[in-house]
């Protein structure tokens, strides 16, 4: 059974056993390439829905894709980031969205994340959020004010602040420069709605026209997609407030209840030590990781070498060590295919099976991994039924070199040979000056301690 940390109940929690489960994942904001620290936490999601997957359960997962209504900043007011980014591009903001709504699938599905079932654009479930709204007026949790905006009441939901643990009686007026909106009856308020002119609005029953407040738009899409109660929830650390929180607020306070049952978040990825984003100007895409020369599911398996719920520093040198394991584990299990079958080794399945059910261990499950492949007492043939049975979870493409025809280009065997001899006699600067050679005639080597092997 998987258990998982919750935000909300700060401990580690059971997730129930059910033949089907719903699973809401923050989406995308589409107007700029997702960065691997992005896609980190989408892979959070992935591998919740995998381990549950093995287990027989039916998961039923929205990712909605946010095109209007997340503003410059987070901000409660300003301009939207697609509309800014559309500006600076020259093109249409509904240009802009698509083009990178394509770039993320593109890069979701390199790094083998499971499509979900449902992925609602905000700007096609506009009707959904004007529902909702009109919803929470009605039962006096929001109001409008004279421009036609709409705010959330946060003091009439009193739990507000669970998930983050920022209460309202904490949150002090006038933290921001600009000091408390005049329209908010509470300055802990936020927008619903937000009345505008611009070219992306819609109009409204209460009059005017304007655009949804990014943190109603998961409200409304996952009580739609999945209904009024959610097994899980997840996003980056950074959602849980204010986002999870007003989502939280919305949500319950249309339903009448607790709507999500587990919210999970991801940790930061840092890279050079800071975290990872546009503004710090550290970002490195999934392209970069190919222009590199590495193979995308190398970001996968060198995520995995750490818990979801630490922080970690990324580097290109992690990224090269992963992507040599991730190239020698495929050819490994393309020669143990060539061996007598055996069935699995029990033991090592049942050990990394647990580790993905102890709060997704993705660490440990790879230490099992490792002492299998080295472990001589263990059959080929066991190994390669056991190392594809995880990869199920881990989806590295573990397969995929089995049956691959090699072939070297010309002259390549007679270099590798010359290296190797020359590694055994120490000459490092030959080695090295080989392996360029190698390079130069698309040969890669790797040095493993059983040798060097070459892609
Ligand atoms: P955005 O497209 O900016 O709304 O972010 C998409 C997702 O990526 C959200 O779940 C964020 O919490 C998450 N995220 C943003 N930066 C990072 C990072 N450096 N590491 C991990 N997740 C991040
Ligand atoms: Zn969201």
């Amino acid at each position: 059974m998987l258990r998982i940390y919750d935000t909300r109940t700060r401990q580690v929690e059971d997730i129930p056993q059910a033949r089907a489960l719903r699973m809401y994942t923050c989406g995308p904001t589409v107007y700029r390439y997702a960065h691997v620290g992005n896609l980190r936490s989408y892979l959070l999601s992935d591998l919740i829905r995998r381990i549950l997957e093995r287990q027989r359960v039916r998961m039923v997962v929205c990712q909605n894709i946010t095109d209007v209504g997340h503003l410059v900043d987070d901000a409660e007011f300003g301009e939207d980031k697609i509309a800014a980014q559309a500006r600076e591009e020259g093109r249409s903001t509904l240009d802009i969205a698509r083009f990178y709504e394509d770039a993320f699938r593109r890069d979701t599905a390199a790094l083998n994340l499971r499509p979900p079932e449902h992925t609602p654009r905000a700007t096609e479930a506009i009707d959904l959020m004007i529902e909702l709204i009109a919803k929470l007026i009605e039962k006096g949790h929001a109001y409008t004010v004279p421009d036609g905006s709409v705010f959330f009441a946060a003091e009439s939901f009193p739990s507000y602040g669970e998930i983050s643990g920022n209460r309202l009686d904490a949150l002090k007026p006038g933290h921001r420069v600009e000091g408390v909106d005049p329209r908010k009856r509470f300055h802990a308020d936020w927008a619903l709605w937000k009345h505008s002119h611009r070219e992306l609005a819609w109009d409204t029953p209460w009059g005017g026209r304007g655009f949804p407040g990014w943190h109603v738009e998961c409200s409304a899409m996952s009580l739609r997609y999945l209904g009024e109660h959610i097994d899980i929830h997840t996003g980056g650390i950074d959602l849980r407030f204010p986002h999870h929180e007003d989502e939280r607020a919305q949500s319950d306070s249309a339903a009448g209840h607790e709507v999500v049952r587990r919210w999970v978040h991801g940790e930061h990825l840092l890279f050079d030590g800071r975290k990872m984003a546009k503004s710090t100007g550290n970002v490195v895409l999934l392209a970069d990781v190919a222009d590199e020369g590495l193979d995308p599911l190398a970001v996968r398996l060198a995520f995995m070498e750490h818990r979801y719920r630490h922080q970690m520093n990324l580097t290109w040198d992690t990224l090269r060590a992963a992507d040599r394991t991730l190239r020698r584990w495929r050819a490994r299990v393309a020669e143990w295919a060539e061996s007598p079958s055996a069935p699995l080794d029990q033991t090592a399945v049942r050990q990394a099976e647990a580790a993905f059910d102890d709060d997704i261990d993705t660490p440990a499950a790879l230490r099992v991994l490792r002492e299998l492949e080295r472990d001589e007492s263990v059959a080929p043939g066991s190994k390669f039924e056991s190392f594809l049975h995880l990869d199920h979870v881990l989806g590295l493409d573990l397969s995929s070199e089995i049956g691959r025809v090699r072939v070297l280009p010309a002259g390549a065997a007679e270099l590798l040979e010359q290296r190797a001899r020359a590694r055994q006699e120490c000459d490092w600067a030959a080695a090295d000056r080989l392996r360029d050679d190698l390079a130069a005639l698309g040969v890669k080597v790797a040095d493993t301690p059983d040798g060097q092997t070459w892609t």
